[in-house]
């Protein structure tokens, strides 16, 4: 391939934008920087999601379906075959065997060429068909007997692409890009001296790792570049994973970087709290307790999460950490991520607090008009002492006075992105911008435990408390997996539990993740069950209901007038009834490990054994099958995360699939969790010993997505 022109000798790759590259013009270029491809150095990342192998050709006796394969024979014979829809089909045989050829879309000169006699040679993905083994639509070229087109002489990268830019034009913009490679070099920014004692280091050199994967030579192993595990695709996974932990890394020294106020631990005030609390903590707690408290007592910006299995008391936990920002004459905030959990944590607050006369204020995103300047003014001069309220914290407008200490809770409700993107929101609010020297000390608090190989990469920037035990007195929650059919069985459950005094969830789910829908659909539960069970009081809580609304219906839940709660999934989180013992989850098999161990979480919470009922309707797929075994089994968070992590894989189980961050291109956090231990070495050493080399690392692997701060 020619070597793409004037491009200066010693021009680093990133600083040479793909617009220099043969064949593309503002059109290409602007495509290509959908892709967040800018620069050369850029497609050389750009790492082939996968290959194939078109080097050989396969005896059409021999294709096995769901492969892709090159076929060479002669045509037999082409219809048009009027079905749902017309095809043109076309036979091709060889001398082991017959494969049909399915177009949906063709013309006329097309089934002109592929008539009966034409030697043809296909490449495509074999399926079973109505006619047995099939392709559809495959790439294809009519064979010129006297001199056969030559096969690939290497594995065919398959790249990640983007409308309008075919793979081909990828592989020859790579192929430019490699020519340059070999013309300008590449700065390996793992310095030698750091990767000595790395493993995964001494196979191959950047430059080397490159050129194979884009290029995989004959005879490399197919298999192992199917699994991610050939070492040139080792070797590259473990710096991108250096470069995320580096950016994470690099965040907390930037935000530890601008001071906080320090906030030294106030006995008295402690003592006070405790006092008038109904329990006295765990041993646990004490422990997470004294954490915080130290760290906040330091004028460097706390960075701190803490996981603590469902029911484990996170809530008391903040509120200390609260009192102690408060003793030090500075504010508070918690944000929690549902209405509900708010309007929760606020009662319990106010019951707290309010005997030290401790000032709260409210808000959330559905308070207007009068109300919310009321809160919003005490808010700014500093009356309010801690702020409850949604994300609607974090929004325009909200002027705090003296912002010590931000809390958020239930995390895993967010994505990584927003956490991040939170976190800064909430340090600039304090005056509007970030030019300000210190900002507030930042506790995070998730009931999804995070295995700990992605809690690793995950929050590199964090500090990890764990609360690993429960109160004294739960008893393990026992669950049963019925089928839907066994409804009645349910009732008389329901039924008896209440006719004890005791209460009960349930909780509708469907598959649509609309509001509108489930609260329908537990609008007509809860008219069902009312008529069923007319001897019980029955509520109605969803998503739709103003926030007044809900405020009643949990109370009334709360106070024990509703015997059974009818519910979506909004009572996911934090909902705390002690009382409640017994839960009802209808289309169990559709939801998550996660989201079913939250839903559990609700019971349990009192003295008095509790009960959980998965309900499904047959047949369960195998997965569904899978997670309900595991409900049933055990009631450990940390476990189903494991378990839920195998299933499901990382980007899921951090629950940033929607918001896209963390997304690797060549790691797998799972597939490549030995390599963590080294990759947290190494982001160390270089951040201490190579400053400089952090920044392009970095930019390199996370390019212009990067920014996680200014999402
Ligand atoms: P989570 O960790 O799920 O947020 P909560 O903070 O809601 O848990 O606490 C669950 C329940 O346990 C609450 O009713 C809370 O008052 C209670 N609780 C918390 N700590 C203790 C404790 N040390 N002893 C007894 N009950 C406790
Ligand atoms: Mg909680």
């Amino acid at each position: 391939m020619a070597a793409p022109g004037n491009t200066a000798p010693g021009t680093a790759l990133h600083k040479i934008g793909v617009d220099k590259l043969r064949g593309v013009g503002p059109m290409l270029a602007e495509k290509l920087h959908k892709l967040g491809l800018f620069t050369v150095q850029d497609l050389l990342f750009h790492l082939p999601l996968r290959y194939i192998d078109r080097t050989k050709i396969t005896a059409i006796g021999g294709v096995q379906p769901l492969t892709e394969v090159v076929i060479e024979g002669e045509v037999r014979g082409s219809d048009i075959v009027f079905g749902r829809r017309r095809s043109l089909v076309c036979r091709v045989q060889d001398h082991s065997g017959l494969i049909t050829l399915r177009f949906f879309h063709f013309n006329h000169a097309q089934q002109q060429s592929l008539q009966a006699g034409s030697k043809i040679r296909c490449f495509g993905e074999v399926r079973r068909g109505k006619s047995g083994l099939e392709m559809y639509h495959p790439e294809y070229q009519l064979l010129n007997q006297a001199q056969p087109p030559a096969l690939a002489e290497t594995l065919t990268p398959i790249y990640p692409a983007t409308e309008g830019v075919t793979q081909q034009r990828i592989r020859d913009l790579c192929g430019q890009a490699l020519t340059l490679l070999q013309r300008h070099g590449i700065e390996d920014w793992l310095p030698a001296g750091l990767a000595a004692s790395n493993p995964h280091q001494n196979n191959y050199a950047l430059v080397d790792a490159l050129h194979l994967l884009h290029n995989p030579p004959p005879g490399t192993a197919l298999n192992l570049l199917a699994e991610g595990e050939h070492p040139a695709q080792q070797r590259l996974a473990c710096e991108e994973l250096i470069a995320h932990h580096l950016s994470l890394l690099r965040l907390r020294q930037k935000i530890q970087s601008q001071g906080a106020p320090a906030l030294p631990a106030n006995p008295k005030a402690s003592a006070r709290f405790l006092e008038q609390l109904p329990f006295s903590l765990t041993a646990a707690q004490q422990r997470v307790v004294n954490e915080i408290s130290a760290d906040i007592s330091q004028p460097i910006p706390m960075l701190r999460l803490v996981q603590g299995d469902v029911g484990s008391g996170k809530t008391v936990v903040a509120a200390l950490a609260a009192v102690q920002a408060i003793a030090n004459g500075m504010q508070a905030a918690l944000m929690a991520p549902t209405e509900i959990l708010a309007e929760q944590h606020r009662v319990s607050f106010e019951a707290w607090l309010a005997p030290l006369g401790i000032r709260i204020a409210w808000l959330t995103g559905k308070l207007k008009g009068k109300g919310r300047e009321v809160q919003l003014a005490a808010i700014a001069d500093g009356s309010a002492q801690i702020v409850i309220g949604t994300h609607a914290l974090f929004q325009e407008g909200v002027v705090f006075n003296n912002l010590g200490l931000t809390i958020i809770d239930e995390q895993h409700r967010f994505g990584v992105h927003q956490r991040l993107a939170l976190r800064k929101k909430g340090a600039i609010t304090e005056d509007g911008d970030d030019s300000q020297q210190s900002t507030p000390h930042q506790l995070i608090m998730t009931a999804t435990p995070i295995p700990r190989t992605l809690a690793m990469s995950a929050y590199a920037d964090l500090d990890c408390s764990v609360i690993d035990e429960l109160p004294p007195g739960r008893k393990p929650i026992e669950t049963v997996v019925l089928n839907e059919l066994r409804r009645n069985d349910v009732l008389e459950r329901v039924r008896a539990s209440c006719r004890e005094g005791r209460q009960a969830y349930w909780v509708c789910t469907l598959i649509e993740e609309s509001d509108v829908l489930e609260a329908q659909a537990a609008e007509a539960t809860a008219q069902e069950l009312q008529l069923l069970l007319s001897e019980l009081s029955i509520g109605l809580i969803h998503g739709r209901l103003k926030p007044k609304e809900k405020v009643q219906i949990m109370e009334a839940f709360k106070a024990g007038e509703i015997n059974l709660l009818v519910a979506t999934t909004v009572i996911e989180v934090g909902v705390d009834v002690p009382n409640a013992s017994l839960m009802i989850i209808e289309n169990a098999e559709r939801l998550g490990l996660s989201q079913l161990h939250q839903l559990r979480g609700r019971v349990g919470r009192g003295t008095q054994s509790s009960h959980c009922v998965l309900l499904y309707s047959a047949p369960l797929s195998a997965n569904g099958g899978a997670r309900l075994k595991i409900m049933r089994e055990t009631n450990d968070g940390f476990k189903i995360a494991e378990k839920d992590l195998e299933i499901r894989g990382p980007g899921e189980v951090l629950g940033t699939r929607q918001t896209g961050d963390m997304q690797l291109r060549i790691a797998d956090l799972q597939r490549d969790a030995h390599l963590l231990p080294e990759v947290k070495r190494m982001a160390f050493g270089l951040l201490q010993d190579y400053p400089d080399n952090v920044d392009p690392l970095v930019a390199r692997w996370l390019g212009h997505s990067e920014q996680y701060g200014q999402a």
